[in-house]
């Protein structure tokens, strides 16, 4: 079944390669499991994987991918 208003099934995948890390887990505000990373964007405990998975349910349009996956990558990486 296909859904005319779903972007295409492309994965996100983010890079967190310079991203914080704690060394306190703290509950995922996604998942509510403990979490050692942090958000790019608002500094909270967030796991890489429920970040990418709510920028892919989140996001209305390409340019909007775009600006959650912008969004949500630590400064200082280079592309
Ligand atoms: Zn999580």
């Amino acid at each position: 079944m296909s859904n005319a208003t779903s972007l295409p099934a492309a994965r996100v995948v983010l890079d967190w390669r310079k991203g914080q890390v704690s060394d306190q887990p703290a509950p995922c505000v996604l998942c509510g499991r403990p979490a050692l990373c942090r958000s790019p964007a608002k500094g909270l405990p967030c796991h890489k994987g429920c970040a990418e998975a709510w920028i892919q349910d989140h996001a209305h349009t390409p340019h909007h991918l775009a600006r959650l996956i912008a969004a949500h990558t630590p400064k200082g990486v280079a592309w």
